[in-house]
């Protein structure tokens, strides 16, 4: 490893399980020093720092709670030293038809994957350092839904794609770079590669097969590094052609 992201201070959403556990470990490969949050699953977390190196900590948080989200994020940000990375990974999916949904659904989807994306950001925004990174863990279903039941889980993730874009546009004369990486299927507690779901999913995939974390890991690596110099407001499809 080059470890490009040397000395950089680093903050990953539901860093625990799945996408948010690829993406801190290789941050952390890279250099980085790395804040994870997570839900409720501390034994996960606590087993993902021990490999994230020194000064790495774990921070319970509901995405959803907006207290709770600023407190973690002025406590990452204190104990980092500032940030000039914040991952958003945290993320829930319910799929389920019109009928079945309810605004208890709806509020509990737009709470983590789009509210928790605003008030963290919000929070860190004090401690955002120039030149720093802002990286949004979208969907592709932001714009393709192949299947039943992804209205609400596809605007969420619309919805952080926009606001990405926007940010992008407030912070590029600090030079801080807003991106979203709009994973396709990707192996994980969410969506594993051999459920019913996944047997009807392959089919649209190019590639014939599921993302690995660690595939969704190696983009959030370049992103954050000054390899990405020129891109901002990006939206990156990273799905095996799952949505061509
Ligand atoms: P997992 O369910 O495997 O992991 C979810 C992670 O988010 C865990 O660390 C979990 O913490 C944390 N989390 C869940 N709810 C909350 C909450 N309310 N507050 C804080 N943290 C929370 O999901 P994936 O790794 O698959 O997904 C990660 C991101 O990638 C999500 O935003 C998802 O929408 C997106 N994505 C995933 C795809 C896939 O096919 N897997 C495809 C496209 C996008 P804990 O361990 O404590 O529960």
């Amino acid at each position: 490893m080059s470890e490009k992201l040397a000395g950089k201070k680093a903050i990953v959403t539901g860093g625990s399980r799945g996408i948010g556990a690829a993406i801190a470990r290789r941050l952390a490969a890279e250099g980085a020093q790395v804040v994870i949050t997570y839900a409720g699953n501390k034994a996960a977390a606590d087993a993902i720092v021990a490999d994230l190196g020194e000064g790495a900590l774990a921070i319970q948080a509901d995405a959803a709670d907006a207290s709770s989200v600023a407190a973690a994020i002025g406590q990452a940000a204190g104990a980092l030293g500032g940030i000039d990375i914040l991952v958003h990974n945290a993320g829930v999916a319910a799929m389920a038809p019109l009928g079945s949904t309810g605004l208890e659904d709806y509020r509990q989807m737009f709470g983590v994957n789009v509210e928790g994306v605003f008030t963290g950001t919000t929070a860190a925004f004090p401690h955002l350092n120039d030149g720093g990174r802002i990286i949004i863990i979208g969907s592709v279903n932001a714009h393709t839904m192949p299947n039943q039941g992804g209205a609400l889980y596809g605007a969420t993730k619309a919805a952080v794609a926009q606001m990405a874009r926007g940010w992008a546009r407030d912070l590029g004369p600090r030079g801080i770079l807003v991106n979203v990486i709009q994973p396709g299927p990707v192996d994980t507690d969410m969506n594993p590669s051999d459920g019913p779901f996944a047997e009807f999913l392959k089919p649209y995939i190019a590639l014939g097969r599921y993302g690995h974390a660690d595939e969704i890991a190696n983009v959030a690596a370049f992103l954050a590094s000054g390899e990405a110099s020129l891109i901002t407001g990006a939206l990156i499809d990273v799905d095996g052609g799952f949505s061509i």
